[in-house]
């Protein structure tokens, strides 16, 4: 059965220029251009993104942090850090980017007949590096830690879960969520590689301990590694959890031909993965939320977030990935496995 699915656009997207970095302003048209050729583009409801107030994005960031990313843009081209180039334009961008991530929870929330089960918000930049001190790693607002206190301020709950998928850690938004109870952040990511945080031991401190979960993966894992992870562990957590949203940090820069990092996820893989996270928000009755993170390689970024809508929407899709890697490799996955697990027993039952 197909379930009501879309996106957010954030039409300025491009107004943050970031020149010839991979992450730059041809990302999200290059997957528009694939989706509005699709059969499946007249099924998606479109929203467009809202500029968050500075007062959403203070939940999640300090004065100091907004006031860098306002005042770097204002001098803009330049750069926040040795990763991180901002425009003129940047701020007004960020704030769009973050407030399309509440405009996907109200639309999610709203609980009106149609409303969609689920939304991908295609916004830029992406969010998950920046921590509530420090804009980093090409991030300005951490979209998703704002989408989390958002919804738990403007609806009351009281569990928000973050599933954060990009090969890179959610360093970001660990920090951000760490010691707070009413977020779970779990993140399945390539260790060792960008920001070098994410190892097993880190999982949060005071009332939040337990509520933050890493999945540091090999390197050279694909599909059955992040299946067997999302199975045994992240499932399993999400179900104890019981989480009355789904908010999920959606990198594609897992894939096999992205060129950022050295993992092997396919085209069906991804598909899996937004499939398993869909179902799981039906099988609880809550809303699910995608805010696109990494994702550099042009050629395929399309294809997968087109894979993504696809296991969202339920939609029929050819799936067929014309960079799938043959066998898996010896990476030492199964070991590291029983390593997440048994990190994990002291908070949870797997
Ligand atoms: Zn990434």
């Amino acid at each position: 059965m197909s379930r009501n699915t879309g996106l957010v656009l954030l039409a300025d997207q491009a107004l943050h220029d970031t020149g010839a970095h991979p992450e730059n302003g041809r990302r999200i048209p290059s997957v528009l251009d694939r989706l509005q050729r699709s059969d499946d583009w007249g099924r998606l409801q479109i929203f467009e993104a809202r500029e968050a107030a500075v007062e959403d994005i203070s939940r999640a960031h300090s004065a100091g942090e907004i006031e860098v990313v306002r005042s770097s843009a204002a001098m803009g081209p330049t750069w926040i850090d040795g990763d991180t180039p901002v425009s003129q334009a940047s701020y007004h961008v960020a704030l769009k980017a973050a407030g399309g991530a509440m405009e996907a929870v109200d639309a999610v929330m709203s609980g009106k007949t149609g409303s969609p089960d689920s939304l991908f918000a295609l916004i830029r930049p992406p969010g998950h590096h920046a921590t509530r001190e420090r804009a980093m790693g090409f991030c300005l607002f951490n979209n998703a830690a704002v989408a989390a206190r958002y919804a738990a301020e403007q609806y009351g709950l009281e569990r928000v879960a973050v599933l954060d998928w990009d090969v890179h850690h959610g360093n970001g938004t660990q920090d951000i969520l760490w010691s707070d109870p009413r977020a779970l952040f779990i993140s399945m990511h390539q260790w060792p590689l960008y920001p070098g945080t994410g190892w097993l031991d880190e999982v949060g401190a005071g009332e939040g301990e337990g509520f933050t979960v890493n999945l540091p993966m090999p390197p050279s894992s694909g599909d059955r590694e992040h299946l067997e992870a999302m199975e045994q562990v992240v499932e399993p957590v999400l179900e104890a959890y019981d989480p009355q949203l789904l908010i999920v940090s959606a990198g594609q820069d897992a894939h096999a031909a992205d060129q950022l990092a050295n993992q092997m996820i396919t085209t069906t893989g991804y598909n899996r993965l937004a499939k398993m996270t869909a179902d799981f928000a039906a099988r609880n009755g809550i809303g699910m939320v995608a805010l696109h993170e990494g994702g550099y390689n042009l050629d395929t970024l399309p294809l997968l977030d087109h894979a993504i809508l696809s296991g969202f929407g339920d939609f029929e899709t050819d799936l067929t990935d014309p960079y799938a890697p043959e066998g898996s490799a010896d990476n030492g996955w199964p070991e590291r496995l029983e390593e997440i697990k048994r990190a994990q027993k002291a908070y949870w039952r797997l």
